[in-house]
């Protein structure tokens, strides 16, 4: 069975929830107890699905992207990020 985006798409869903209960446990609102992945690990496992996302998008549509792409294009907007957070760390 070929995966498309939506079924990736679920799961990265899936993910980011693992992460929310993770992120929950950390602030002790809740009886349970943090899993072995913690919020560092949950928070790997939402990025890696999200790259995922990339490679089957872009398989399904012909769309050639190779690792320096992606770390091209991740550059220019961490560039960003980093000034959008600088900026509000400093108001
Ligand atoms: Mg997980």
């Amino acid at each position: 069975m070929e995966r498309s985006e939506d079924t990736v798409f679920r799961h990265i869903v899936e993910e980011v929830g693992e992460l929310a209960e993770e992120l929950t446990i950390a602030t002790g609102m809740t009886y349970k107890t943090a899993g072995a992945d913690g919020v560092i690990g949950e928070s790997i496992d939402a990025i890696i699905s999200l790259v995922d996302m990339i490679y089957v998008h872009s398989k399904r549509n012909g769309i050639e992207i190779t690792q320096e792409m992606m770390m091209e294009i991740a550059s220019k907007k961490l560039a960003k990020w980093e000034d959008y957070a600088w900026r509000l760390s400093n108001r």
